[in-house]
C-alpha cells in the first residue's frame, strides 16, 4: 500500500485549501524515512490572512446559539469516528506511532472532546448578583481569535483539544501544527467544515517557529495555546504578554511515579512501562523518574526487564507492533545522547540502549541518582530511570525536587497514603494506581515550568472566555454634584 498522503494544500484558511508561499516542508514517514508529503510553509502574509479571515468571521459564529455550535462539533466528532481507520492510519505516517496506538488514543481522544465541548456549549451560562434593588448578570463571551501551536508527539489529539473549547465559546482558532507532523490539523480542517462550520473559523497555516512567532505577535490574536517544550514556552509567553493576551502553555515535565513496597507489583511494572515507552516514550507527562521502595526494588527490577524483553517492535503499520520509531532523526539523536550521558554519569543500563536507525527501544536505568541529567532533565524518549527510597517523606521531598510538575503517579494498596501523597506531590495531575489516562472529562495541565491553564473538561471554557459584568441601575442616579 503506498504510504503517500499529499493533501489538496499545504494551508487552511477561509474555508478552503490554499498552498503556501513559503519555504518548502518535506514530510517523512518515520519508519522508512520516505517523503510521503511535500508541503510549503504559509508566509507571514498569509498567516495576516487566516487570522483576518477568522476576525472576519468570529462574530457571526460567536452569535450563533450555543446548541447550533455544538451540533457542528458533535458532527465532526462522529465523521471522525467512521473515518477512524484512515485517519489512524495518516496519524501512523505522519508520527510513526504504531497503529495499535493511533486506533486508540490519537484521533478518538480527539472525537471526545469534540463530543464534550460541543454538548458543554449550551450548559455555559453567567450568573445573576443581586444588589437588593440593582442587580449585575454576567456574560462569559468568546475571547475572538485564539491561537494554537502544536508538538508532534500527538499532533491530531492536540489540535482538537484546542479547537473544541475554543469553537464551542464561539471563539475562531488559526491553528500551527508542528512542522514535523503538518498533516493531521489539515484533516480536523476538511472534517469540521463537512461538518458545517462557517468558513474562516478554523483556520491552519503550516510553519516552523517563526510562523508560529508571526501567529503569536499578530494583532488580531486574543490568545495562545500552546503545546510544546518549556523553553519554547518561555519565548512565546513572553511574547503573548507584550499585548496582554491570554495564554495556555502545555509544556515539558519529568514527573515521578513512586511505588510503594505494599503495591501490585505486576500493576506498578506495567504502569512504569505505559508511562514510559507508550509513543517510544514521546509523551509529555510520562513518568520518567520511578521512585521504587527498597524493599521491592530488585523483585521490580526483575520483572521490569522480563517485560521489557517482550516488547514488540517494528513496523508501526503492523498491528502486533508496540514500539514504533522515534519522530525524527534528529530526536532519536537526542535521545540517544541522553543515553549516553546517562552510562558516562553512571547509571546501570538494565536493558535497551541507544538502538539504531530510527529506533530507540524501551531503555531502563538502574542505580541513577537525582542530581544525574537524566534524572533531571526531560529526555522525550523510551528512557526510564528507577530511583530507590526507604520513607514516604523522603519519596515526595525527592519527587518534589523538580522545576517541573505536569504530573505525578503513586501506587500503594493503603488509601489514605494514596491520597496523602497525591496531595503532596507539586503536579497538574496525580494518578493513584493507575498513570497517563487523561479522559476529557478531567483537567489536564502543570505547575511550576510545566505550565499555565487547563485542557479539558469545564475548566477549559474558563481559558477560551471572559467574563462581562452588566451592572443594571433599576432607580434614578445618585450623583453627588
Ligand atoms: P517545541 O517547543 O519544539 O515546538 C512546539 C511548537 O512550537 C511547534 O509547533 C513549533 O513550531 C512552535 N514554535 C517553536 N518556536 C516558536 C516560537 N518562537 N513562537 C511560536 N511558536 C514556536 O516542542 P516539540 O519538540 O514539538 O514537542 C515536544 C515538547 O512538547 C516536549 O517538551 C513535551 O513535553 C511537550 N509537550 C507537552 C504537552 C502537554 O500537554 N503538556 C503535550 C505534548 C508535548
Amino acid at each position: 500500500m503506498s504510504h503517500f498522503a499529499q493533501p489538496a494544500a499545504s494551508l487552511y484558511i477561509d474555508g478552503a485549501f490554499v498552498e503556501g508561499a513559503g519555504a518548502e516542508l518535506a514530510v517523512h514517514y518515520p519508519y522508512t524515512g520516505a517523503v510521503i508529503a511535500t508541503l510549503r510553509e504559509a508566509s507571514p502574509e498569509q498567516v495576516a490572512k487566516a487570522t483576518a479571515a477568522a476576525a472576519a468571521a468570529q462574530p457571526g459564529w460567536a452569535a450563533l446559539r450555543p446548541v447550533e455550535r455544538g451540533r457542528v462539533l458533535i458532527r465532526a466528532a462522529q465523521i471522525i469516528r467512521e473515518r477512524a481507520e484512515e485517519l489512524a492510519r495518516l496519524e501512523t505516517l505522519d508520527t510513526g506511532k504504531p497503529i495499535q496506538e493511533t486506533r486508540v488514543a490519537d484521533w478518538p481522544s480527539g472525537a471526545d472532546a469534540l463530543e464534550y465541548f460541543g454538548g458543554l456549549a449550551p450548559t455555559v451560562t453567567g450568573q445573576a448578583i443581586p444588589l437588593g434593588g440593582d442587580f449585575v448578570y454576567t456574560i462569559r463571551e468568546a475571547l475572538g481569535v485564539c491561537a494554537g501551536i502544536g508538538a508532534w508527539n500527538y499532533p491530531s489529539q492536540i489540535a482538537c483539544w484546542k479547537a473544541a473549547p475554543a469553537l464551542a465559546m464561539g471563539n475562531a482558532m488559526v491553528f500551527k501544527p508542528s512542522e514535523e507532523t503538518p498533516l493531521g490539523a489539515l484533516k480536523l480542517a476538511e472534517i469540521l467544515t463537512e461538518a458545517g462550520l462557517p468558513a474562516g473559523i478554523f483556520n491552519v497555516v503550516q510553519g516552523r517557529g517563526a510562523i508560529g512567532s508571526a501567529l503569536v505577535t499578530d494583532p488580531r490574536v486574543a490568545k495562545v495555546s500552546l503545546t510544546g517544550s518549556v523553553a519554547t514556552g518561555q519565548r512565546v509567553y513572553a511574547a503573548a504578554a507584550e499585548g496582554m493576551r491570554h495564554v495556555t502553555m502545555e509544556l515539558g515535565g519529568k514527573s515521578p511515579l513512586i511505588v510503594f513496597d505494599d503495591a501490585s507489583l505486576e500493576d506498578a511494572v506495567g504502569a512504569a512501562m505505559l508511562a514510559n515507552f507508550y509513543s517510544s516514550g514521546q509523551i509529555c507527562s510520562n513518568g520518567t523518574r520511578v521512585f521504587v521502595q527498597q524493599g521491592i526494588l530488585p523483585a521490580f527490577l526483575d520483572r521490569l526487564a522480563e517485560r521489557v524483553a517482550k516488547v514488540r517492535i517494528g513496523d508501526p503499520l503492523d498491528e502486533e507492533t508496540q514500539h514504533g520509531p522515534i519522530v525524527s532523526p534528529a530526536q532519536a539523536a537526542k535521545i540517544r545522547e541522553a543515553i549516553e550521558r546517562g552510562r558516562a554519569e553512571g547509571a546501570r543500563l538494565v536493558c535497551g540502549g541507544p538502538g539504531e536507525g530510527a529506533f530507540v527501544p524501551p531503555t531502563v536505568f538502574a542505580d541513577a541518582s537525582d542530581d544525574m541529567w537524566i534524572v533531571r532533565e526531560e529526555i522525550f524518549g523510551p528512557v526510564m530511570s528507577v530511583l530507590g527510597f526507604a520513607t514516604e517523606a523522603e519519596a515526595v521531598a525527592r519527587a518534589n525536587a523538580s522545576p517541573y510538575g505536569l504530573a505525578a503517579g503513586v501506587f500503594t494498596r493503603d488509601l489514605a497514603r494514596g491520597h496523602r501523597v497525591a496531595a503532596a506531590l507539586q503536579a497538574g495531575t496525580t494518578w493513584i494506581n493507575a498513570y497517563n489516562l487523561t479522559p476529557v472529562e478531567a483537567p489536564f495541565g502543570g505547575v511550576k515550568l510545566s505550565g499555565i491553564g487547563r485542557e479539558n473538561s469545564a475548566a477549559a471554557i474558563e481559558h477560551y472566555s471572559q467574563l462581562k459584568s452588566v451592572y443594571v441601575g433599576m432607580g434614578g442616579v445618585d450623583a453627588p454634584y
